[in-house]
Parts: C-alpha cells; structure tokens; sequence
C-alpha cells in the first residue's frame, strides 16, 4: 500500500504557539465541524475517499456504488470473523492472538510526514501515540471531547484490516480492478485501487468496535492536531460529500 489514511499527513511546520493559538482561536468552528462530520454516514466517507484514490479519475461512475458497498462489507465480514473467531473486541487482544509484533512509538524521527499507524510486511504494526495524544488532548482543550472510543485502538483496527489484507489475495480490495486502457480487444491495462482498502479498513474498525461513527473522521482530528487550516480546507473537501 503506498497511500494511506491513517498512516500521513503531510503538514507545514507552524511554530507551536502559532499553532495552538490558531485551534484556541477558532474552537467554535472546529466543534461545530466535529459535529456535522459525526452526522455523516460511512457512504458519504467513502466517496470521500474515493476521491482520493491517486487514480480516482479512472474510475467510471457507474462503479462507483458497487466499489462502495463491496468495500464497507469487505470491511465488516472480516471484522465479524474476528469477532466470531477470538470473542473479544480488543484489538490489542486479537494483534496478540494473530501474532503481530506491535509497537507504541512515543517519538518519531522523520518530519517529513506524520505517521499515526503502519502496517509493514509480513506482521509489524506500528502506533505513533504521541502523535495520537496531541490529538486528544487538543479535543479535550477545546472542551470538544464527543469521543468515548481510543483512538489508538482505532487505528489498530484499521492497520489490522491491512495485515488481513496483505495476507489474502483474494479479498475484495485486492482484487477490484479497474481498466485503465486497452488496445482493443487483444489487451486491457488494469489496475486495482487504494480507496477499497481504505474504506474497508475503516468499516472493519467500525465493525469491530461497534462505533457510532465512522472512523475516517479522524483524518480531520489528526491533521487538525498539527495544522488547523489544512484541515479546516479537509472538511469542506468532505463535507461536499454529504
Ligand atoms: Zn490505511
């Protein structure tokens, strides 16, 4: 996977104080996004992350539903195995239970993107919890803490679901292709896409969890962290969805 939610955000480095003055300075409007976002359902995300997808353009229009559906229950039936299989909703638990090699990562060396969670082949997951932190406690300052999930387990379960996925060939989200050309019919240049992992990464985070919400929300929480005008630009780019 080369471009993920969750795992970057690439961010300009304001000065701390510039920084925190801005959330503190705009609370109201942040508070009243969080909450038209948590309105919004995991379709709306969807499309949402669809437009991201680096070859989003390709993707013809009348696809478009099905790509949706198949990957929010692509998402939610792994999810349920899980759940059937180990009984318990903890992703820590079941990180154990499939023998991944987990690690918080308190500090992070590299600037150039802040990483949240990753996923690296064949079975390390790595949490950046500071990053996490500064997140909630931003929400907590600004008195906007609507949350009563982690979100460290959250983005557990998302980085989860791309263990699942890189291990099955045959899952939805790795066999979804698209045609991006062909030299008539002797030959059809295809590609598969990112935006079905990433929508069922976030659906079996859902799923697993039982969340009220849907989990993509944190791409505006986390980008908000570190930059507050990125994100408020990230929210009318979502909220178009709805
Ligand atoms: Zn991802």
């Amino acid at each position: 996977m080369i471009l993920k939610q969750f795992e970057k955000a690439k961010t300009t480095v304001l000065t701390k104080e510039n920084k925190h003055a801005k959330i503190l300075a705009n609370d109201v409007t942040i508070k009243a996004q969080l909450k038209n976002l948590l309105k919004l359902d995991q379709k709306t995300f969807a499309r949402y992350l669809i437009s991201r997808d680096p070859i989003a353009g390709k993707i013809p229009t009348s696809e478009i539903n099905e790509i949706i559906e198949s990957s929010i229950k692509c998402g939610t039936d792994e999810a349920t195995k899980l759940l059937n299989k180990y009984k318990t909703q903890s992703p820590t638990e079941i990180s154990k239970e499939l023998n991944l090699n987990l690690k918080l990562e308190d500090e992070q060396d590299t600037m150039d993107f802040i990483y949240f969670g990753l996923f690296e082949s064949p079975r390390d997951i790595t949490i950046y919890t500071s990053n996490i932190k500064k997140a909630t406690n931003i929400l907590e300052e600004i008195k906007a803490n609507y949350f009563k999930s982690n979100f460290i387990d959250i983005v557990l379960a998302h980085e989860i679901f791309h263990y699942i996925e890189h291990h099955d060939r045959n899952l939805y989200s790795n066999t979804r292709q698209i045609n991006l050309w062909s030299l008539g019919k002797l030959y059809t240049h295809k590609s598969t896409l990112i935006c079905t992992g990433e929508i069922a990464g976030m659906s079996f985070a859902k799923t697993l969890l039982s969340l009220d919400f849907d989990p993509t929300i944190l791409d505006y929480i986390f980008l908000l962290a570190f930059d507050y005008d990125k994100a408020d630009k990230l929210y009318k780019q979502i909220i178009k969805y709805s």
